[in-house]
């Protein structure tokens, strides 16, 4: 680094910019608690002061009791413990639950972090296509198909996977069918919440699922990498299995994951994360009154309708048709929004975009659909 690159890093205005729109950010936005801590645990290896070779038996911090009490009763499963994030979690699961040359069942919707998982655990992936344009639906039933067709050439099924909701359009898929349908067949079920956990009411317990995955700096309020991987009964067992060689390493995990401030960003947050995730009614909400704002403005919402999630990706022919105009081209959607102290969409979309209404206020909701209605009748005008 020089010192050219080092003032780079200083006065960056992050957090002054108003209203920031990006789903990947939304959810990780620190408490004051955690801000706080992420200072006083800021040193490398922080938490290790007390260790006795467990990372998640610390009891100074109180590492042992969120690890061990506060999570599994927050996710409804038997087994937690940290990753540093959700595709660590999704690939931990696979490694130690699959075979080399398994398939790993996957919804058509799933993000490409679950495929790199199953790529690197040595599996093959089969999807449940989701229907296309304007809702991007994926049927539970389609599991079934999707089993059957692997059957069919001899495969061997590992694992079914379904991102809860997914990435792009924020869809919501029921896994009560889906868990049924494994438990039937024997096939480990695991729920991708990387969107859910630490934002909507969860209980893997309640849905049927065997393994949970969340990620801390996309829903948790938490510095990351971080996320957490639950699991049930004798998966728990294969999943966390420790060492032959190194007493009590667990052998998924490389012995230890996040030891440090990310950790206690994690704990700081999770008072705040169970209150909000009480509150998931008025997120809905917020969202629909977004969409139906937006679909006067010939901003049309995709996926799910009515739509059950935050992440909602629209298609806009109208901003599409200004972009062919406007100074600049396709970046005058991003300057205007800058221009109205409003960031997180990325810069050159205008026809296809995604956005979040995660934690906004009301007003803020209302000063974003404000500043779209204003721009499009700028252009046009
Ligand atoms: C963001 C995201 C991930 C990756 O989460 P990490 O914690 O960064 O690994 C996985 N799945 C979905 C659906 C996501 O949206």
């Amino acid at each position: 680094m020089t010192l050219d690159h080092l003032e780079r890093l200083k006065c960056l205005k992050r957090g002054i910019s108003g209203i920031n729109l990006d789903p990947l950010q939304r959810g990780g936005i620190l408490t004051p608690e955690a801000r706080d801590a992420l200072m006083e645990w800021g040193d490398g290896y922080s938490v290790c002061d007390f260790c006795n070779g467990e990372i998640d038996r610390i009891r100074n911090p109180p590492i042992e009791d969120f690890v061990h009490g506060l999570l599994p009763e927050f996710l409804g499963i038997d087994e937690v413990r940290i990753t540093h994030g959700a595709r660590e979690g999704m690939y931990a699961a696979m490694h130690a639950l699959c075979r080399p040359g398994d398939v790993v069942v996957v919804d058509g919707n799933a993000h490409y972090t679950a495929i790199l998982a199953a790529e690197r655990a040595g599996l093959e992936v089969e999807y449940v296509p989701a229907s296309g344009s304007p809702h991007y639906k994926v049927n539970p039933a389609g599991y079934a198909e999707a089993f059957q067709r692997v059957k069919d050439r001899g495969g061997r099924i590992g694992m079914a996977l379904l991102t809860y909701p997914d990435g792009n359009y924020g869809n919501i898929v029921d896994p009560r069918e889906v868990s049924a349908f494994c438990h039937e067949e024997e096939v480990p079920f695991l729920l991708n919440g990387a969107y859910s956990v630490g934002r909507m009411p969860l209980n893997a317990g309640d849905l049927g699922v065997d393994i949970i995955v969340g990620s801390g700096h996309k829903s948790m309020a938490s510095s990351g990498p971080i996320g957490v991987l639950g699991a049930r009964g004798s998966y728990a067992k294969r999943i966390f299995a420790k060492s032959a060689l190194k007493k009590n390493k667990e052998v998924e995990l490389l012995g230890c994951t996040v030891r440090g401030a990310g950790l206690i960003t994690m704990m700081a947050s999770f008072p705040h994360v169970v209150e909000r995730v009480g509150r998931w009614d008025e997120e809905v909400r917020k969202a629909r009154a977004l969409c139906s704002a937006f679909e006067g403005l010939g901003i049309v919402p995709q996926g799910d309708r009515p739509h059950s999630h935050d992440l909602i990706f629209f298609e806009a022919e109208v901003l599409y048709e200004i972009s062919k105009k406007a100074k600049k081209g396709r970046y005058f959607l991003y300057r205007d929004l800058k221009a109205r102290g409003i960031c997180g969409i990325k810069a050159g979309l205008t026809r296809r975009f995604k956005l979040s209404t995660y934690m906004l206020k009301d007003n803020e909701i209302e000063a974003v659909i404000d500043a779209f209605a204003d721009i499009i009748e700028s252009h046009q005008g």
